[in-house]
């Protein structure tokens, strides 16, 4: 069956391949600038990043959560009565991840509902390009393949986990980070390799539910590449609830024991658990694709490259998302995605600025940040000033029996401007947004200062950050 691109009288036939925040975002952008938009999805609606990624993951560490928050009861005050002291607190993780499935599964289909609102085709099946202006589907029911003739192809096909040969994850015992969901209980010992942000997400959660966990990094510390102060801090975390962090070892292999796993590392040693996580990255999902043949130009590592405004190297043909390697985070993909459609509809459009994305690692303390890091300011020879600022000190902190984390800001030393800012802090997703604020619009260190902040709060201590550094703004 051929579906025809637009004529002259038709709207304009948008394609969109991959239903994960890169796509749906763009699909409903194109949709509300008068295109006839089909979506084509393989998995399900909102993608890897509401099935397997980011809801079920942040799903999972709001349980956690509580039991961390639960860890300072008796500091503020709360004992257990006799009956349940003599139960410990403890998590039923087949509950845990059937709430993680269901919400997930529920937020899939909100999103569809909302596409089919907005009159927006969704087509179930794996799309392909035939050349750039035809994408062929194959259904997921097995029928007949399906042909799309479109003006514009948006491609946001997402990515999926990174298979270590030598570690070929099995589903029971030895697992990439889709498959947690499946385990009933508590791993007793879980290993986890990778110590970027999924691996350290993982790893703080597991441990905060009442797994033995073991962190295996191949690098002097756990977060590699984001701030070094946050990520020491967090390590000292790790290591305070008993968490094992093995540095500056890889994994070389996982194999199944009789009753468990057995990682042999770089150094030659193995450490045994019940359950191992490879959490080493993902590969973009650009093989099979029809890109070559269209001209589409890849990466070395696969990713399918893109300028500002999410063109590739083909006219009309646009990518958005994991599947370009711009930044791995949903908010980049639909922003990607949102950009793509109004460039290629001939709306106003404004190139994607990496400088101002706020991003956060959901641990705890969760690290929040935005605009320049302090490596990025240093590596471009920027002059900048900056604070940091224990939260130890605040005193809605001390109420809330809070004492580990800082506020970090980073300012341009004559402007004022800011720069950027880390907060590492429980909810410290939530904390960043003031500084967003002040990055994406280019407000001074005196603006923030300037500024209200409830008393008592966290974020007076972002207020007295910007303070000092007023303070040294105005000395020059
Ligand atoms: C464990 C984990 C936690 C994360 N947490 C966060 C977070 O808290 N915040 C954040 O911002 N980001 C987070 N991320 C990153 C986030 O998940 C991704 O950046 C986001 O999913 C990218 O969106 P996307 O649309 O590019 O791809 P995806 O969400 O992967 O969607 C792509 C879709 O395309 C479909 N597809 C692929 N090929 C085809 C084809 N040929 N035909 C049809 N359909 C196809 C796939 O089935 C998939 O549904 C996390 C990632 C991981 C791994």
């Amino acid at each position: 069956m051929t579906i025809p691109a637009s004529s002259a009288r038709e709207p304009v036939h948008v394609v969109v391949v991959g239903g994960g925040p890169g796509g749906y975002e763009a699909a409903l952008v194109a949709g509300s600038l008068g295109a006839r938009v089909t979506v084509v999805e393989r998995q399900g609606l909102g993608g890897a990043a509401v099935l397997t990624d980011v809801v079920p993951s942040k799903t999972l560490i709001a349980t956690a959560e509580w039991m961390t928050i639960a860890e300072r009861a008796p500091e503020l005050g709360i004992r257990l009565t006799d009956d349940a002291a003599k139960r410990d607190l403890s998590v039923d993780l087949q509950a845990v991840n059937k709430r993680v499935l269901e919400l997930a599964e529920a937020q899939s289909a909100d999103i569809r509902g909302r596409l089919v609102r907005e009159g927006i085709e969704v087509v179930n099946g794996t799309g392909r390009l035939d050349g750039p202006t035809r994408v062929v589907v194959d259904p997921a029911d097995g029928g007949e393949a399906r042909v799309l003739e479109a003006d514009t192809v948006l491609l946001a096909v997402g990515a999926t986990p990174r298979v270590l040969p030598t570690a070929v994850p099995d589903g029971e015992r030895i697992l990439n980070w889709t498959q947690m969901y499946n385990l009933d209980e508590l791993p007793e010992k879980l290993i986890v390799v990778g110590s970027g942000v999924t691996g350290a997400e993982f790893a703080g959660a597991y441990n905060a539910l009442g797994a033995d966990v073991v962190l295996v990094s191949s690098r002097d510390r756990v977060l590699p590449g984001e701030d070094e102060d946050a990520a020491e801090l967090l390590e000292g975390v790790f290591r305070s609830r008993g968490m094992t962090v093995l540095s500056r070892t890889r994994a070389e292999a996982a194999e199944r024991t009789d009753d468990g796993v057995a990682v042999t590392l770089s150094d030659g040693r193995v450490v045994h658990g019940s359950h191992v996580l490879i959490a080493v990255g993902g590969v973009p999902n650009t093989a099979d694709l029809g890109l070559e043949e269209a001209g589409v130009v890849l990466s070395g590592s696969g990713h399918i490259e893109v300028d500002k405004v999410s063109r590739t190297s083909v006219r009309g043909v646009y990518a958005a998302g994991d599947c370009t390697g711009v930044l791995p985070l949903a908010s980049v993909a639909a922003m990607q995605g949102r950009i793509a459609m109004q460039h290629a509809l001939g709306d106003a459009v404004a190139p994607l600025r990496l400088g101002t994305v706020a991003s956060n690692i959901f641990t705890a303390p969760e690290i929040a940040t935005v605009g320049y890091s302090e490596e990025a300011l240093k590596k471009q020879g920027s002059r900048f000033i900056t604070t940091t600022l224990p939260l130890a000190r605040n005193p809605r902190a001390k109420m809330l029996g809070v004492r580990d984390g800082f506020v970090k800001l980073f300012a341009h030393p004559e402007a004022g401007v800011v720069l950027g800012g880390v907060v590492v802090s429980p909810r410290a997703g939530e904390h960043i947004f003031p500084i967003t604020l002040a990055v994406q619009h280019r407000l001074t260190v005196d603006d923030v200062a300037a500024s209200f902040t409830v008393y008592p709060s966290l974020s007076g201590t972002t207020a007295e950050a910007a303070r000092v550094l007023d303070a040294r703004v105005q000395e020059r």
